[in-house]
């Protein structure tokens, strides 16, 4: 009999077990577990041998292809980074159904033997030659170029290098550009379509793509962050577009930034690693100008189509009178562009119509009964809703406080509400709104895309989910409604979230022979993220914020970490919150701050506090705060979380 560890998807570590002849790492077995028998894998890990090996039970092996050691040791490497449970980390991978065999396997066909007959540009042919010269061997590449500059071009060259070998080749999307528009393109290229990978798959589809994926049948896998955990056989390319966008971080169970992970991915992998974006992160800028990652330049849009105008509508100058959301300056913009016969578009990043209901009489603001955080009016659904944990009620009769009637009023902007002014000003346009909560599904949110596109829309107005990837033809005029609301709020990132979130949505104009204009509004005109926006100087910016990042020992030039610590029991979940800080390793240079209230101090009736971890860059966090953590004393009810790079501070 051989002891050997064997991993379980749930959030515990290995544990040993018996087998009656040698099993290799990576191979499925079924185990028993308490009453039941659990699918486990035997891990790459000396098994504890402290156990009796009398009470050891023992494994069967199932006829299955054993998991790529390349996963094992990216799930060692997560695990650790992350300081999570190895099998929390496992169970991402085996999140398919996956000892089902599939019926009928997915097929994928080669491309069309013609499939890459493209005329490229100076610039591109310079970007596709470069990056094609480091196909063999981990290497990561910055593609940076403007929106339009045929980034996306040039990673489908390389992808089709890659299609002529047996090789796999991994792009990671943001969950929300992952659309039939981006398939779409990619049939046009090669012929063919890739695997996909992302949330809303069908058990069955999930099965299907991962054991093609596992198989190595398929060669293609385009995906949103999770795809990382599929099991490659052979993989020799990882694309990340988008590399800023922050949706990238994971935000609940094991927490991991899939942009980071991807680059180890490659790294395991020994392929290399193109990250592409417009507005890079300042932490993919910081390892380009430390000649860590190669940088690749798009420097202009194809075929010369220019950047747009920019206009700032300073919202200070504005009249007395009744409240308009949209500018003297952008209405004119706006009524000219229709009678160009031109399209808009208008960027909110708020759903709802009002994010605050008052109460005049008494100054009463709306609150979530669940959490600290006011209520969003939202009109189309005639609901007041939390953003946080989905609480909706009716809009009150009376005022709760002071009981008055009729004296509620909606401050402040939602994108419906700017949908209901736009139609007031231009009654005859054809406008949409464009949010998660008006469309339920991605079909009717392609549809809407699909209008704009055939140009059965003048107006289109929407939330972030419309900052990207979508390409207009007559799209020449962008309005954002209100630049300065992402500014505020303690968050180390949001200077960059929102400079790469508007240039962004400003791309999206004049995409074509057109050129466009784009009009900021904004209260504080003299603020330099909104002066960077107005001259299109992205070097302004970074520069900026890496030296303010440089001086606090902020990321990327020091590490964070942060402690979620959450209870029912506002006092248990301090003094949990208390004896963190209390048992800080006494290592200099290491920092640590609170514990506070959370900014979100209540959150689905659970109270929170927050503690933020500051260190040097060499610094070995992980080991510390594994060690920090398992020392506490925890009681039940109180939950404590532990965030590696954290991005998210509420
Ligand atoms: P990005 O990914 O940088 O936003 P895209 O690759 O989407 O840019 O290119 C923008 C548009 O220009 C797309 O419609 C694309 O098909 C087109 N395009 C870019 N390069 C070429 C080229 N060399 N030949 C033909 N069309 C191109
Ligand atoms: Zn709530």
């Amino acid at each position: 009999m051989q002891r050997l560890s064997v991993l379980f998807p749930a959030p515990l570590d290995c544990f040993d077990y018996l087998s009656e002849s040698p099993l290799p790492c990576g191979t499925f077995v079924c185990a028993p577990f308490g009453r039941k028998t659990q699918l486990g894998v035997v891990w790459n890990k000396t098994p504890d041998n402290a156990f009796p090996v009398d009470k050891l039970k023992t494994v069967t092996p199932l006829s299955m292809p054993i998991l790529p050691q390349q996963t094992l040791d990216f799930v060692n490497w997560v695990a650790s980074y992350t300081v999570s449970p190895l099998g929390a980390v496992l169970k991402m991978v085996l999140c398919a159904d996956i000892q089902k065999q599939s019926k009928k396997p997915l097929a994928f066909l080669p491309p069309m033997p013609d499939f890459s007959k493209i005329a490229f540009s100076e610039a591109q042919k310079n970007a596709v030659q470069k990056l094609s010269e480091n196909l063999n061997g981990f290497h990561v590449s910055l593609l940076d170029g403007v929106t339009g500059s045929g980034k996306t071009e040039v990673y489908f060259e390389l992808l089709a290098h890659l299609f002529r070998t047996q090789a796999q080749a991994l792009v990671l999307l943001p969950e929300i550009t992952l659309t039939s528009a981006w398939l779409h393109r990619f049939e046009r290229r090669f012929g063919v379509l890739p695997a996909v990978w992302h949330s809303s798959l069908t058990v069955k589809q999930r099965r299907d793509t991962w054991q093609s994926v596992f198989t190595g049948k398929a060669q293609i896998v385009v995906g949103a962050r999770s795809a990382l955990f599929l099991p490659f056989q052979n993989l020799k390319l990882i694309v990340v577009d988008e590399e800023h966008d922050s949706s990238y971080k994971q935000e609940d169970g094991v927490l991991y930034q899939a942009r980071d992970m991807a680059v180890v991915r490659g790294k395991i992998a020994d392929a290399p690693v193109i990250l592409a974006s417009a507005t890079p992160s300042i932490e993919t800028v910081a390892n380009v100008r430390e000649k860590k990652y190669a940088h690749i330049v798009l420097p202009e849009r194809f075929a010369g189509a220019v950047m747009p105008d920019i206009l700032l509508a300073d919202m200070r100058q504005k009249t007395k009178g009744a409240v308009r959301f949209i500018s003297p300056l952008l209405e004119t913009h706006l009524r000219q562009n229709l009678a160009a016969g031109n399209q808009s578009l208008l960027f909110l990043n708020r759903r709802g119509y009002a994010p605050l209901i008052l109460c005049r009489a008494c100054g009463e603001r709306l609150k979530c009964p669940h959490c600290s955080a006011w209520l969003i009016e939202h009109k189309q659904k005639k609901k007041l809703l939390c953003h946080h944990c989905g609480y909706e009620r009716k809009m009150p009769p009376l005022c709760p406080k002071c009981g008055a009637e009729n004296m509620f009023v909606s401050c402040g902007p939602g994108v419906e509400r700017i949908a209901e002014e736009t139609q007031l000003l231009f009654p005859t346009a054809r406008t949409a709104l464009i949010t998660s909560d008006t469309l339920t599904n991605m079909k009717e949110f392609e549809a809407v895309l699909e209008k704009m596109a055939l140009h059965e829309l003048d107006i289109l107005i929407g939330t972030q989910i419309l900052a990207k990837g979508h390409h207009f033809a007559d799209l020449t005029l962008v309005g954002i409604i209100d630049a300065d609301m992402g500014l505020s709020g303690g968050d180390l990132r949001a200077g960059e979230r929102t400079f790469q979130l508007l240039q962004q949505v400003m791309g999206r104009a004049g995409r074509e022979q057109k050129k466009g204009t784009a009009i900021i509004q904004t209260f504080s005109p003299d603020n330099l993220i909104i002066q960077a926006l107005q001259k299109n100087d992205r070097t302004l910016f970074l520069t900026e914020e890496m030296k303010a990042r440089q001086l606090l020992q902020m990321p990327p030039f020091g590490r964070l970490a942060s402690f979620i610590v959450s209870s029912k029991h506002q006092a248990r979940a301090y003094q949990t919150a208390r004896q963190i800080a209390l048992t800080a390793p006494k290592i200099s240079d290491l920092e640590v701050l609170g514990p506070v209230a959370a900014p979100l101090s209540l959150l689905r009736n659970k109270y929170r506090f927050r503690l933020l971890v500051k260190a040097p860059k060499n610094c070995r966090l992980q080991s510390i705060l594994r060690q920090w953590k398992e020392s506490l004393q925890v009681p039940a009810s109180v939950d404590v979380r532990l965030d590696i790079d954290p991005y998210s501070f509420f």
